[in-house]
Formats: structure tokens, sequence, C-alpha cells
């Protein structure tokens, strides 16, 4: 009986322990929050709770594109693709970040050592070093789901990606649009490299039909297309577009910058004023992978016009 008693006592105390600490964490975190970026469930498991993404699944694992990876809560800059690896771990790789942006600590298991962002200590994942993978030794281990990239910019032109639903419809009105001198389909978002069509139609590599628009910022700019974008696509159908249902129909914002953001976070607020339903997904943007020669200017060619997509003012 008295064995018991100590028992509960013990445990009653121990609880009261464990609850004190992480009152105190998330008080911590209460006070810092206001000036960040608002993370999703997911997010938050991994970037506050210090959590792990499952291997394989992160959607900066294969992004193989030129740029920098940011800290995904506040955006501080924390590495650069030229010392992204591959490490076939399941996680984005990287030997060197950028200098002072990541935090070495002690890891609460008491054996590895755990990374965080300089910056907002953001969970970003482990470092582990002497593995031999490259000639630095050093393995940055960094859950895709704490970083942000932002594609290098090339002169001149700006490259936008959009997707909204099949992109034969899509690419048939950004090709048309003033100012806009090129235009690519593909893939975007998943998680396979170089995906065919037929892997994209079997719903599991996580990519959305993309739309590549490059344009001439003296002539037009990104909030034109933007504004081209929700007006020519049902972007509160939250299945597929029109009678293409599945993952890769849905619609999609992939934003280069943080300016691209504001931007189109900045017409999804005006829309859900007007009262729509606005079910775009924001995206950074990641690899872009050409589609098969036969989709490209797929309507030109045929002749046809779009079956899903037409044009309507809103704005
Ligand atoms: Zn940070």
């Amino acid at each position: 009986m008295k064995r018991i008693y100590w028992l509960i006592l013990f445990t009653g105390m121990f609880f009261t322990m464990c609850a004190q600490g992480h009152q105190k964490k998330s008080d911590n975190i209460k006070l810092t929050t206001m000036e960040f970026n608002k993370l999703t469930p997911e997010e938050e498991r991994v970037i506050i709770h210090k959590g792990t993404e499952r291997p394989y699944t992160g959607e900066l694992l294969n992004n193989k594109s030129e740029g920098v990876y940011l800290c995904k809560r506040c955006d501080a800059e924390l590495y650069r693709s030229s010392d992204k690896f591959d490490a076939q771990c399941g996680w984005p790789s990287f030997d060197d970040e950028i200098e002072g942006a990541v935090k070495r600590v002690q890891d609460a298991d008491g054996r590895r050592t755990e990374i965080i962002c300089n910056n907002c200590d953001a969970h970003l994942g482990h470092v582990f070093l002497d593995e031999g993978f490259t000639s630095k030794q050093t393995r940055h281990c960094v859950n895709s789901i704490s970083l942000k990239f932002i594609p290098a910019r090339q002169e001149g032109t700006s490259k936008v990606y959009f997707a909204s639903g099949c992109f034969w419809g899509t690419e048939y009105f950004f090709m048309k649009a003033p100012g806009v001198k090129e235009t690519t389909v593909g893939f975007m978002g998943g998680h396979v490299d170089n995906p065919t069509y037929e892997q994209v139609c079997q719903k599991n590599t996580g990519h959305l039909e993309t739309t590549e628009v490059v344009f001439d910022p003296v002539v037009t700019s990104y909030e034109e297309m933007v504004k081209l974008f929700f007006e020519t696509h049902d972007f509160t159908q939250t299945n597929g577009q029109g009678p293409d249902i599945g993952p890769q129909y849905l619609s999609s914002i992939f934003y280069s910058s943080q300016l691209e953001k504001e931007i189109a976070e900045k017409y999804i607020n005006i829309l859900t004023e007007k009262g729509y339903k606005v079910a775009t997904m924001l995206k950074p943007a990641s690899t872009f992978w050409e589609a098969e020669n036969y989709h490209q200017e797929y309507y030109t060619y045929k002749g046809t016009k779009p079956y899903c997509h037409k044009y309507r003012k809103i704005f």
C-alpha cells in the first residue's frame, strides 16, 4: 500500500514537472511567433516540437535547382544549392551552411548533434561528421519541411510557375498573354526525378501539372500573371479541375521569392473578401520537370480549344 502511495506521489511530481517544462517552452514561442511565418500543424510538429519528417517524402529532397534555402519559420538564409549533395538518406543534405546561419546543439538523446536556425531556433535536423560523403566530411541532414527554397533569378526575364489543372489549358491562356515570351508545360512539387506523364497520372509522385511562364517585366508584371491565373480556372475546386479529378490537377501557385508569395497572398485575400472560398495552394517553387513534347502547346497543334479552362474577368 505504501509503495503504491509513493508511486502515485512520484508520478504526480513527474507530470507536474513535465507540464511546467512544456508551459515554459510554449510561453517562449508565444512571445515570438507573432513575427514569424505561420506554420501548418505538420510544420509545427517538426520545426517547433523537433519532430522528423518521413524519409523520401520532402518536396526539396530532389531539388537540384540553383538558389538558396531559407528557414521556413523566419526566412533567414541557411544553405546554398551549391552545398547540397545526394546522401541517399531520404532527407536534403548539405556539406556546409551559410556562415553563422546554423547553430549546433547537443540533441536531447545525448548522442547526436541537433542543428537549429541561428535566428529563430527552428529545428532543422542533425549534423553528422566524418562519414566520407564529401571533402568537407560534414552532412547537415535537414528536414525538407523546415526549409523554403528560393531559385536564383535570371536576368532580363521572370520565370514563374502556375498549376491550374490540365496544363494544356493553363498554357493556352498564358502563351497568348501580352508580355509572355515563352511557356513550357511540365511537373512540379513531387518527389520523383524526371517523371513521365504516365507516372504522374498514377497520382502518387506528388507532382502537379504545372506551366512555366517566362515574361518580360518591362511589358507585364507578376500581378498580371496572377490575375490571369485566377481568371482562367475554377480556383475553388478542391479535388482537381473541371472533369479532371486527382492531385495532379490541383490549383497551386509556386512562388520563387517572398515578393511573389506576398502578391499571390494579396490576390487570395481579395478573392476571399469577394466571397470566394479559394482552394489554391501556395508552395515554394522546386525543380520543374518538362513534360513530353506532345504536351507542349497542345491546343495550337490540335487546333482546338480547352475543355476545362475559360476566361472570365474578375479583377
Ligand atoms: Zn529561423
